[in-house]
């Protein structure tokens, strides 16, 4: 009996030994262990990675050399933006559109310091939060540069000095993006500035140029114009607002914001310039072959698009390759070429936008979690949060014609819409595509009060497959801008009631 208790406890003790695999060990760190997940970049891909990961039970640490999490969005970008764009048009419609409601007003004064600490007070309690989020969830937060030592160890160089390194089953590359430089036009973030420079501008410019007129040209544009700005969008391309927005709803567009006082010239490509230190000179040549102008304004945006940023990773160590756009190369898994390495968010393929990320993140830790995940990429949609705003979910008219898929077309206008007619604010229409044999939804493009709110209906009606009519027989409450889209819907496959 003595014997085989022996026995079986000499088992035991030998089954541990020969099944205990020591942790890989960290250089500088022996003993340190090795995680499930090593994220690099605490963006919006990255953190939300994070967190996912963490209620997913794997052990994961999460790299950020900013010393704020939330990345570009938080900081720079979505939330700041959105910040400056809602309360320079609450001063805006103040001096301008408040009369006709029968408000009175006196002596309205623009405090650029206050709402510029507004605009911080929003990103600060926004970084803290995801602070907050990452204890919740057990994630590891190092903050400071991490760089490919090997294929599974992450160099960090920490914020305060000094430098460590964390080794990991898996490593989630999320690295972001940066604004493209134009040549010869050197950033100071005063005269020359990118998005993050028009963030926080010490004082409102007389004349403002700005090169490109996407997303980040059109919104920063609107915020500085509704302060008292004369702007000015140089814009290479025949339209506004990028080769996604639907020309008709970016015609619209460009006839509202000039309405608010922003110029443009479009076919126009800015070809150089020079920062005088008094001012910023710019040479244009039109695309239509007219006469070469020089411009000059105070203070230039250039919002010409982002380039992925991989700087400093060290993905030379390890041999991964970058497309001719600088992109990290992945498969539809989100896998390099070293399999358990990942890559995700701005810094790869697809839109650069937070949602799109976000929803990467899920799915890259779904599949190293459970072997699965999905994005649908026809189904990501676009906001610019001007006013009014733009939204649009799935195919434009000029990619279907471009296509040669057949398609109908169904609109209706906010100026027939009881609650925009309420509100006094009836600019712009909800245009819907849809297949003209299935009736299934194929695009909705918004350009409208709210439109940003509204589009996540167009979203799901998408996602779910939904044809116009089943939208249009959807009951929807009244008074709502949201009657507006079921409206363009029943103009889809039938007739609008109030139009
Ligand atoms: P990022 O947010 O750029 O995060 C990457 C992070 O990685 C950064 O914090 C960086 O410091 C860190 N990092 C990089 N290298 C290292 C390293 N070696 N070690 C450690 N950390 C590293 N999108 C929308 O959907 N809606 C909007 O309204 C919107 N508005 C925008 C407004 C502006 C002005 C700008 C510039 C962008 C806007 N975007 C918007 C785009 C959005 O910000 C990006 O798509 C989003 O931030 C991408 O997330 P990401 O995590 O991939 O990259
Ligand atoms: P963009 O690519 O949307 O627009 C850049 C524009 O600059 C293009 O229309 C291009 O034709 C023009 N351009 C380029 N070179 C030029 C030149 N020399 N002269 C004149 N015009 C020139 O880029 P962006 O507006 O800088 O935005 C970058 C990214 O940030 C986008 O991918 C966007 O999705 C994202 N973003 C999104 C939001 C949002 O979702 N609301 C807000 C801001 C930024």
């Amino acid at each position: 009996m003595e014997k085989g208790l022996r026995y079986r406890s000499r088992l035991i003790l030998l089954f541990i030994i020969l099944s205990y695999r020591p942790p890989l060990l960290i250089a500088n760190q022996p003993g340190a262990e090795e995680k499930d997940l090593v994220i690099i970049g605490g963006g919006v891909a990255g953190y939300v990675a994070a967190i996912k990961a963490g209620q997913e039970g794997l052990k994961v640490t999460c790299i950020e050399k900013r010393g704020r999490l939330g990345g570009t969005c938080l900081n720079v970008g979505c939330i700041p933006s959105k910040s400056l764009l809602n309360n320079s048009h609450l001063y805006h419609q103040i001096l301008h559109d408040s009369k006709p409601r029968g408000i009175e007003v006196g002596d309205v004064q623009l405090n650029l310091q206050a709402m510029m600490k507004a605009k911080d007070t929003s990103v600060t309690g926004l970084t803290k939060g995801i602070e907050y989020l990452f204890k919740k969830n057990g994630v590891e937060y190092i903050k400071g540069t991490g760089s490919f030592a090997s294929e599974h160890e992450i160099k960090v160089q920490l914020n305060d000095g000094g430098e460590t390194s964390v080794v990991g089953k898996n490593i989630l590359i999320a690295t972001g993006s940066e604004s493209t430089p134009f040549p010869g036009l050197e950033f100071d973030e005063k005269r020359v500035v990118t998005s993050t420079g028009a963030l926080s501008l010490e004082k409102v410019p007389e004349k403002l140029i700005v090169i490109g007129g996407g997303i980040i040209g059109l919104e920063m544009g609107s915020v500085w114009s509704r302060l008292g700005a004369k702007v000015t969008v140089v814009e290479f391309l025949d339209q506004i607002g990028g080769p996604g927005m639907d020309s008709q709803i970016a015609k619209e567009a460009q006839k509202v914001l000039k309405k608010q006082g922003i110029e443009f010239k479009l076919g126009t490509k800015v070809v150089s310039g020079e920062n005088t230190g008094d001012n910023v000179k710019l040479q244009v040549d039109s695309a239509k072959g007219g006469k070469p102008e020089s411009l000059e304004a105070d203070v230039v945006l250039v919002a010409i698009g982002r380039r992925p940023y991989t700087a400093g990773l060290g993905l030379e160590n390890i041999g991964l390759e970058l497309d001719e756009r600088g992109r990290v190369v992945i498969d539809s898994e989100y896998r390099t070429k070293a399999s358990h390495i990942r890559c995700i968010g701005d810094c790869t393929f697809g839109p650069m936008l937070a949602h799109k990320a976000e929803e990467e993140a899920v799915a890259a830790v779904e599949y190293i979690k459970k072997g699965y995940g999905h994005v649908n990429y026809g189904v990501i949609p676009s906001v610019m949060y001007t006013y009014p705003e733009v939204a649009w979910v799935g195919q434009n008219e000029q990619e279907l014609k471009s296509q040669n898929i057949p398609y109908k077309v169904g609109t209706f206008p906010f100026s027939a819409n009881s609650r925009a007619k309420t509100n006094l604010d009836t600019e712009g229409f909800v245009k819907m595509i849809a297949d003209p044999e299935t009736d299934r939804l194929l695009g909705c493009h918004i350009i409208g009060p709210n439109a940003g709110e509204m589009i996540a209906e167009a979203t799901l009606a998408l996602e779910y497959g939904a044809s116009t009519e089943d939208i249009a027989r959807t009951c929807h409450a009244h008074p709502t801008l949201a009657e507006a889209f079921k409206e363009a819907a029943m103009a889809t496959y039938s007739k609008a009631i109030h139009f």
